[in-house]
């Protein structure tokens, strides 16, 4: 047995290469064969991005004559799922690191071998892509040997998608990594790195192993959260999971164990029986918890039915998502959201529109405030509606974060700015490797939810690569920023801010608002305020928009067509006194220039 993981920079060929080794290991016939196999979201195909980890068994029959069974993990490749990437490799021996043979050595090849190293596993690299007439294999290897300090002339070089050389990969992951080691006869410790929800039998938990033997009919307890449950199945991973009788030490695979919601599984809990228990968890755990805070709004007011139900569905899968009832002045009844990060938000927010076909508004994302009041009251806000008054406030206290931002040398001068301009404090700088530097920085967390991650993109021309840590809550000179519509507050508009950034978080939002909602028959005043203090102001004069004014001549069914769109258009607006508002003003005001 081997268990091992793929870790790649985007586009890399992670999941091309993972389709080829599961195609070559026969697990699932040619005909049913979808590429990208693990990435079984579509949303997540189509973005290219994995964002659940994901697994299978593969059956491999190696040179020696020896079958071996390979349990390839597939890890989350963002950020905001980086405590999950870390739980999946945590089951693992060692990776495949692929390198993009024309592109070679990128930040998040970086980033990932770091990670692949704190957690004591082997490192195999691949070269990939040598098909291509840019592939520069030789340069792929000088790179991997001088910036990874790896041996690059060990490396293998392949084409996951002209199927060239796949079979070198799988030889090396038997002869290179070790096989997991344990003791069957142990306590039980079981490490939770996955959960997903079967709606013919529950929660299915995703298991390594690590010491002992588990099988249906037990009881079992979750270390952490202390619930215990009696098994009613165990199993591997091939195309579909297959039930077997007893999972044993450094085995990966599921447990079915009549857990409804898989809120109710953490991941990176240790499940253990609960006759003889193991001495103590496993490590590592901590309780993942929302820290982005969204309204999500059905644009028709009547679609709040279906929209609890989607959010419902989404939970079942998503232990990371939160859910409370909500309710806008402008917008109707509607659910305050929890998540992960911003990435997090912007799933959720797809699969609602494109599974559900929902048509949604989500208000400026927040953090979670601490605000303690004159009468020495302790209170929680991450919703703007229920900032208290100001004059009853002591002070604020804001989450902050160490980043730690690795790029190319080149760049420190840029974002070194950036970080300054986002209020980032304490820097520290450190060369793991020449010409590559690691940027360490405290940053109010706000500051890096709204619009960060794609700066830094940008001032890295993509070499940057972004982390962080949630390190405490620190004073901070907090307000609520109010925008007005003919001096009528758009509540689902309020947010929360730093003072300093209110100025020109509100001329963004007036711009945003002042292109996007259509001229009326009367003049439109478009503010932001602090209080009864307007910061920022624009106007929107009155015009009469016609629509049939391109229709020369007298074709009547073309300006009926274009009437009825014209009226279409109007459902997805949200009236706030006299004013109509489109859904497309809300998005505009939440997205950065
Ligand atoms: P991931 O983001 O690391 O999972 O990368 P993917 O597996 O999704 O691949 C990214 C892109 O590179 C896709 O368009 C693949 O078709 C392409 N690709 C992957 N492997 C190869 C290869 O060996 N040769 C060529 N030419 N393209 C490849
Ligand atoms: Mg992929």
């Amino acid at each position: 047995m081997r268990n091992f993981s793929i870790i790649a920079h985007i586009d890399h060929g992670k999941s091309t290469l993972a389709d080829r080794l599961i195609q070559i290991c026969g697990v699932v016939s040619q005909r049913d064969f979808q590429n990208q196999f693990l990435d079984n979201l579509y949303l997540e195909r189509e973005r290219g991005i994995t964002i659940k980890s994901q697994a299978i068994t593969l059956p491999y029959t190696a040179e020696d004559g020896q079958t071996y069974h390979l349990n390839l993990i597939d890890t989350p490749g963002h950020v905001d799922f980086s405590y999950e990437v870390s739980r999946a490799l945590n089951s693992c021996e060692g990776v495949l690191l692929v390198v993009d043979a024309s592109q070679g050595v990128e930040a998040q090849t970086l980033a990932n071998l770091y990670l692949a190293m704190e957690h004591d596993l082997n490192i195999i690299p691949v070269i990939n892509k040598i098909d291509l007439p840019s592939a520069d294999v030789e340069e792929a290897r000088r790179q991997i040997t001088e910036d990874l300090g790896l041996d690059g002339d060990e490396a293998i070089a392949i084409s996951a998608k002209d199927n060239i050389n796949i079979p070198a990969v799988l030889e090396a992951i038997v002869k290179e990594l070790p096989p997991p080691v344990g003791d069957s006869d142990e306590k039980l410790q079981a490490l939770i790195f996955d959960a997903q929800y079967d709606p013919y039998r529950g929660t299915v938990i995703y298991i390594r192993i690590k010491e002992g033997t588990l099988k249906p009919g037990e009881h079992i307890r979750f270390m952490h959260t202390e619930q215990e449950y009696k098994v009613e199945e165990v199993g591997l991973f091939g195309a579909k999971r297959e039930a077997k009788p007893q999972l044993t030490a450094g085995e990966v695979g599921y447990v079915i164990a009549g857990v409804k919601n898989v809120a109710d599984t953490k991941v990176g809990d240790t499940i253990t029986h609960q006759k003889q228990p193991a001495d103590k968890p496993l490590p590592g755990f901590t309780e993942i918890k929302p820290v982005v805070f969204s309204s999500i709004y059905p644009v028709s007011t009547d679609d709040y039915p279906e929209l609890a139900d989607a959010i419902d569905k989404l939970m079942l899968n998503d232990a990371s998502l939160t859910a409370a009832k909500d309710s806008s002045g402008a917008l109707g009844f509607g659910f305050r959201c929890g998540f992960l990060g911003l990435l997090h938000l912007e799933v959720v927010q797809e699969r609602l529109e494109r599974e559900f076909g929902l048509s949604l508004i989500l208000t400026v994302p927040s953090v979670r405030y601490r605000i303690y009041t004159n009468d020495g009251e302790k209170m929680e806000v991450e919703n703007p509606s229920y900032y208290p008054d100001p004059s009853t406030i002591d002070y604020c206290e804001e989450p902050y974060i160490r980043a730690s931002i690795m790029m190319p040398e080149r760049y420190i001068g840029s974002v070194m700015t950036l970080c300054l301009e986002r209020r980032g404090e304490n820097s520290n700088m450190t060369y793991p490797s020449p010409g590559r530097v690691d940027l360490s920085f405290e940053l109010p967390l706000a500051e890096v939810i709204y619009d960060f991650y794609d700066k830094l993109k940008t001032v890295t021309q993509g070499y940057g690569s972004f982390d962080y840590d949630i390190i405490g809550y620190r004073r901070t000179d907090l307000a609520r920023l109010d925008i007005l519509v003919n001096s009528e507050r758009v509540d689902a508009l309020s947010s929360l801010v730093h003072k300093e950034r209110a100025r020109p978080r509100a001329l963004h939002a007036v711009k945003k608002l002042r292109d996007t909602i259509p001229r009326q028959q009367f003049k439109i005043a478009i503010q932001g305020a602090i209080g009864s203090t307007i910061i920022a102001r624009s106007t929107i004069g009155a015009f009469r928009k016609d629509v049939t004014s391109k229709c020369y001549g007298g074709d009547i069914s073309r300006k009926r067509k274009l009437l009825e769109k014209q009226k279409a258009g109007k459902k997805r607006m949200k009236l706030v006194g006299n004013v109509p508002i489109p859904q497309k003003a809300f998005l505009a005001v939440l997205q950065s220039d």
